[in-house]
């Protein structure tokens, strides 16, 4: 549960024991120490935690491997997904009630302009007419006591959602909040329909701890047994306003009509933590981000026979930015490695590829590589109006330019660009 692990981020913790308000203050302590986890003991009188997940090193940390490896055990879940383990109890089926409001919970307020409170960290678990079992990461506005408005990106739930609403009907789900970490990558994973992320964060579970995800059906859907939060509710087939609110590059999306979900039953552990994911925040970043690095690192793969690491950067909001690193073989990898890059991630904006003895988590040491190894006539690939993020601002409706930097030496004067060593 989400307490043992944030007691044993141990001094990492900032405790915050003086009351904080859910409107904006939680974020001020959130942006405050952005790479530290923030427990929160008195929000209205619940308590909430952020940052949980906020650097890379206490993700890896966690799951028990280097950050180098984190690319490689991201990459096995997805590909070899897991059978999770059906078990008929969990903690939090010692607290339930139909008797709760959204407006009572500590759902914070971001952002000024924010269109309301928001559930950022919500993963919703869904089971199709087939028996498949979805989970994804939704945002969700509150408008009420009992109702919210999801977003629903084009894509897996939407699609289960489009279904009923054609025949007037709702789509029953579970919404869980307060989740350890390989839960929450496993939930922010595109694969196919019909790959279940449940199993990848089984898989994540089995090779992190030796042991299957557990997992409890609540009404016939299951729901990860370590779960601080589980809500039942209903997607409604009618369509409310979302937003605006705060995205990924920490500039504000715009206001859509999107589903309306009612929210009908609660389950909560004793003393449970709300998971307050600060949108554009590193948590924000890592969760979003790390599962998109074992698409760019197999795209590039497939074109360059060595592929050292790749990294999406924090500077480029872990979306539009990365690095990656090859052990160059021919003349020409380093610009065949950036398509490449661009291929794997969509939404990249802008790659630079280094060779491997540059260390992809220094920024310093990348934009050393960029001085010494790098000609703008030459190293320079630019492909214009592309179609890349909608959430870049600089993006004309998603379309944009493209650039990658090959700053990997010239293998025939190899020799001239080492750095002095001891
Ligand atoms: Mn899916």
């Amino acid at each position: 549960m989400l307490r043992e692990i944030i007691e044993n981020f141990g001094d990492e913790v900032v405790r915050v024991s003086t009351p904080v308000r859910k409107e904006l203050e939680i974020t001020r302590y959130l942006l405050r120490h952005r790479e530290r986890p923030v427990l929160f003991e008195d929000v209205g009188g619940w308590q909430v935690a952020g940052n949980i997940w906020s650097t890379r090193d206490r993700i890896s940390g966690y799951l028990g491997v280097r950050k180098e490896e984190l690319v490689h055990l991201l990459t096995d879940s997805m590909e070899k997904p897991r059978p999770y383990r059906v078990v008929s109890n969990a903690p939090f089926l010692k607290n339930s009630t139909s008797d709760f409001s959204l407006l009572e919970l500590p759902i914070p307020k971001y952002f000024p302009n924010d269109g309301g409170h928001y559930f950022t960290s919500a993963i919703v678990v869904a089971r199709d007419e087939k028996g498949f079992v979805n989970m994804s990461f939704h945002r969700m506005m509150v408008t009420g006591e009992r109702r919210a408005a999801i977003r629903l990106v084009p894509r897996h739930l939407y699609s289960m959602w489009k279904d009923r609403a054609e025949k007037g009907e709702e789509l029953d789900v579970r919404i869980i909040v307060g989740n350890p970490v390989h839960i929450l990558l496993a939930g922010a994973t595109s694969v196919a329909y019909g790959v279940s992320e449940l199993e990848i964060a089984s898989a994540l579970s089995e090779k992190a701890f030796g042991k299957p995800l557990e997992a409890v059906e609540v009404g016939g859907i299951p729901v990860p047994a370590e779960t601080e939060f589980v809500f039942e509710a209903k997607i409604l087939p009618e369509l409310t306003n979302e937003g605006p609110f705060v995205d990924i590059t920490g500039t504000y999306d715009y206001v859509r009509r999107q589903p309306v979900v009612v929210f009908e039953r609660m389950y909560h552990v004793d003393n449970p933590i709300f998971h307050a994911l600060l949108p554009g925040g590193y948590e924000h970043y890592m969760l979003m981000g790390l599962p998109k690095e074992p698409q760019i690192y197999a795209a590039v793969k497939r074109v360059v026979p060595k592929v050292h690491g790749v990294r999406l950067t924090e500077g480029g909001a872990m979306w539009l930015h990365a690095v990656v690193s090859i052990t160059k073989q021919h003349e020409g990898d380093g610009k065949n490695a950036i398509l490449a890059a661009f291929a794997g991630h969509p939404s990249l904006k802008h790659v630079t590829v280094v060779d491997e003895d540059i260390d992809i988590y220094d920024d310093r040491d990348v934009e050393w590589a960029v001085a010494t190894r790098f000609q703008a006539d030459r190293d320079l690939v630019i492909i214009p109006s592309a179609r890349g993020s909608s959430l870049d601002p600089s993006a004309e409706k998603s379309l944009t330019a493209k650039w990658g930097i090959d700053a990997t030496k010239p293998l025939d004067r190899k020799e001239e660009f080492e750095r002095a060593r001891i």
